[in-house]
């Protein structure tokens, strides 16, 4: 799984990282940031990916298709 942040959209709200600890984290500008999407499930991405107020999160296959939103 592939993932993407919209940062312009992303509040710093911390959902994803509370959900997906290994995937994602803050930059010091209170962005996300993506960590290493292999070490977290598919199920917990799109978890914390549906879980983002921004809705700033896209998840993507292996071959670039959109699996969210
Ligand atoms: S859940 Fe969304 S708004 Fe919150 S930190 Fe993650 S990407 Fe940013």
């Amino acid at each position: 799984m592939q993932i993407r942040i919209l940062h312009h959209e992303c509040c710093g709200s911390g959902h994803c990282l509370d959900l997906a600890p290994g995937a994602f984290a803050l930059d010091s500008k209170n962005k996300a940031v993506v960590l290493d999407p292999e070490s977290e499930t598919p199920e917990r991405l799109l978890e914390a990916a549906e879980a983002c107020p921004s809705s700033a999160i896209l998840l993507l296959d292996d071959e670039g298709n959109t699996v969210f939103p």
